[in-house]
C-alpha cells in the first residue's frame, strides 16, 4: 500500500508565487544555465527592509537594520540593499572578504558593522573606512586599539558584544536563576568590569557607542532579558563617563518554511511514531533526527528548524518589543525610548525571506529496491547545493513538470520519492526526509526548493567531484515584463526601454 501523503507544502507569497508560477521561464533558465540554479528576487530583500524599518516607527525608535551578510553571498541583494535609504539600512560584514564584498557593492563604511572572528587586515579595513567594530572580546579591543595608535587611524565606533547573561526571575530575591545559553563570542557579562575598564583605557582609539548581543535561539523570554540586561549594562557604563546610546540585538528573528501549522504537527507527530516503529519510516533507513526508540518510549531532542513559525522576521521583533520585560516591568522599547537608546538589528535569515529558490532538474527516476511504492528521484544537485539537511530546514519542493500539459499516466498520484544527489556518495542526501509530490516527476521536470535564500543555497556549497556550483541570476520585474541577469551583473538600476539587462 501506498503511504498516505504527509506534505510540508512552503510558505510562498506573491512575487516568489508569480515567479514559480511561470514555469516556462524557470525551465528556459536551467536549460541556458544549468542545474542547480539558484534564482533570487532583489526586490523583496528591500520588501522585507522596509518592514523592519516599519516595526521601527510604530515603537518611535531611531537606528538601523544591518543585514548579517553570510546568510548570502550574492552580490544582487547587497547592492538593492546598498541602495535603501542609508539611514535606515547597514550591513553586518563577517569576514575580510565580506567587507570588501559590501563595500564594493556601495555600501559606504559607516553604513558596515563588522562582526565575528577578526583578524588584523580585517580590523584595518573596518577602521580605515569609518566601519563600526563589533568587538568579542577584551584582548580584539586591545588588538584594534593598538592598529589604531600603530597606523594613524581616527578613533573607531565600537560596540561591545556580552553574552553569558543570567538573571533573576523571580521577585524578592529567591527566585530561580535562569543561564542563558553560553556562546564563543562576546564577553561574558561576569567579566564585564575589566571591559570597560579596557574601554576607558583605550578611550583614545575607540569611542564605545553601544553594546550588543546576539542569541541564536528563537525564545522570546531569552532575548528579553538579554535586552533588558543590556539597557541596565548602558546605564551602567555611563555612570563611569562612557557613552553608549545604541542596543545591537543581533539578528535570529527567524523565518516559516511550511505554509500550513497541521501539517508541521501532522509530520513532527508521525516522525515520532515511526521512531517507535508505529508506522512505516519517514527518513531514509529510519534516521530519528535526533529522537530515538528507548524502549517504547521516544527520546532525545528534533534537531530540526521549527519549519513552521506564526510569527517571525519584523513580527517576531514587534513581539519582542512589546512583551513585558521581566524585571524593570516595562516593553522593551518603551525601555529603550526612556534611556535614550537607538536600536540596531543583525537580520539574516529574515531579510532573505521570500528572495529567492533553487532550481535542480530531475536526472533520472526509479523504484526503490525492495519498495516499489517508493522512488529513488536523482537530481542535478547536491546536498551542499540546497543545505536543508545541514540547518534542519524540512519542506518540499515545488513540482515544475516539463511541457505545458502532461498525459496523466493511470497511476498518477501522490508518490513518496527519497531525493538524491548528484555525487558518489552513500550520503548524497537532499533530505533525509521521504519527501511527497502530487505525482511521480520524470526525467527533465525541475523541482523549485523555495526560501533558500537565507543559509540554504550557497552557505556549504562546494565543487566536490568538480560538480557545477549553482549559478545565481536575479530576476526584476518591469512594466509587467519579467528581466533577469547573472547576480553579478545586476545593479539597482532600471532598464533602459526595452533592453533586458
Ligand atoms: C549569524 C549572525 C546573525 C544573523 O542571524 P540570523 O539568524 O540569520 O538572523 C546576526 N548577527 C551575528 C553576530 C551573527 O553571527
Amino acid at each position: 500500500m501506498k503511504d498516505a501523503p504527509l506534505y510540508l507544502r512552503p510558505r510562498v507569497d506573491p512575487p516568489l508565487a508569480s515567479l514559480l508560477g511561470d514555469v516556462p521561464f524557470l525551465h528556459s533558465l536551467v536549460d541556458v544555465l544549468g542545474s542547480p540554479l539558484n534564482v533570487l528576487l532583489p526586490e523583496v530583500v528591500a520588501e522585507n527592509a522596509e518592514r523592519f524599518r516599519s516595526v521601527y516607527r510604530r515603537h518611535h525608535l531611531v537606528g538601523r537594520v544591518y543585514f548579517a551578510h553570510k546568510a548570502n553571498r550574492s552580490s544582487a541583494l547587497v547592492r538593492r540593499l546598498a541602495a535603501c535609504d542609508p539611514a535606515g539600512v547597514g550591513i553586518d560584514v563577517a569576514s575580510l572578504e565580506e567587507l570588501r564584498h559590501a563595500l564594493s557593492c556601495g555600501f559606504t563604511g559607516d553604513r558596515v558593522m563588522a562582526t565575528g572572528p577578526k583578524d588584523r587586515e580585517f580590523l584595518w579595513l573596518a577602521a580605515r573606512v569609518g566601519a563600526t567594530v563589533n568587538l568579542d572580546s577584551v584582548g580584539e579591543l586591545e588588538l584594534l586599539a593598538q592598529l589604531v595608535r600603530t597606523y594613524g587611524l581616527g578613533r573607531v565606533d565600537v560596540l561591545a558584544r556580552l553574552s553569558g547573561f543570567e538573571s533573576d526571575t523571580g521577585h524578592g530575591g529567591a527566585g530561580t536563576r535562569v543561564l542563558s545559553r553560553r556562546s564563543r563570542f562576546g564577553t561574558p557579562l561576569a567579566e564585564a568590569d575589566e571591559l570597560w575598564a579596557a574601554l576607558e583605557r583605550h578611550q583614545d582609539a575607540v569611542a564605545l557607542t553601544g553594546l550588543a548581543y546576539h542569541l541564536d535561539t528563537t525564545g522570546l523570554e531569552e532575548k528579553a532579558r538579554a535586552l533588558e540586561r543590556c539597557v541596565l549594562a548602558m546605564d551602567e557604563c555611563r555612570a563611569r563617563g562612557l557613552a553608549p546610546r545604541v542596543v545591537d540585538i543581533g539578528g535570529g528573528f527567524g523565518v516559516g518554511y511550511v505554509a500550513e501549522a497541521g501539517e508541521w504537527e501532522r509530520w513532527t507527530t508521525a516522525l515520532s511514531e515511526a521512531v517507535l516503529g508505529a508506522r512505516p519510516s519517514l527518513t531514509w533507513r529510519g534516521h530519528g533526527y535526533g529522537l530515538r526508540n528507548e524502549g517504547g518510549t521516544v527520546r532525545g531532542a528534533a534537531a530540526l528548524y521549527p519549519a513552521h513559525r506564526p510569527v517571525a522576521g519584523p513580527g517576531y521583533l514587534d513581539q519582542l518589543l512589546s512583551r513585558t520585560a521581566p524585571v524593570l516591568g516595562r516593553p522593551p522599547a518603551t525601555l529603550l525610548l526612556e534611556h535614550l537608546n537607538d536600536l540596531y538589528v543583525e537580520p539574516g535569515r529574515a531579510l532573505v525571506d521570500q528572495c529567492g529558490l533553487s532550481l535542480a532538474r530531475v536526472l533520472d527516476v526509479r523504484p526503490m529496491d525492495g519498495d516499489p511504492t517508493r522512488h529513488l528521484v536523482r537530481l542535478g544537485m547536491n546536498a551542499g547545493d540546497v543545505s536543508l539537511e545541514e540547518h534542519g530546514v524540512l519542506v518540499d519542493p515545488v513540482l515544475l513538470p516539463r511541457g505545458d500539459s502532461r498525459d496523466a499516466a493511470p497511476d498518477d498520484g501522490p508518490v513518496g520519492v527519497h531525493l538524491v544527489g548528484n555525487l558518489c556518495l552513500e550520503a548524497d542526501l537532499i533530505t533525509r526526509r521521504l519527501v511527497f509530490l502530487p505525482r511521480l516527476p520524470r526525467a527533465g521536470d525541475l523541482l523549485a526548493f523555495v526560501n533558500t535564500a537565507g543559509y540554504v543555497s550557497d552557505f556549504h556549497a562546494h565543487h566536490a567531484q568538480r560538480q557545477p556550483v549553482a549559478r545565481t541570476v536575479a530576476v526584476t520585474e518591469e512594466g509587467g515584463a519579467r528581466h533577469w541577469c547573472l547576480d553579478e551583473d545586476y545593479w539597482p538600476l532600471t532598464h533602459p526601454q526595452g533592453v533586458p539587462s
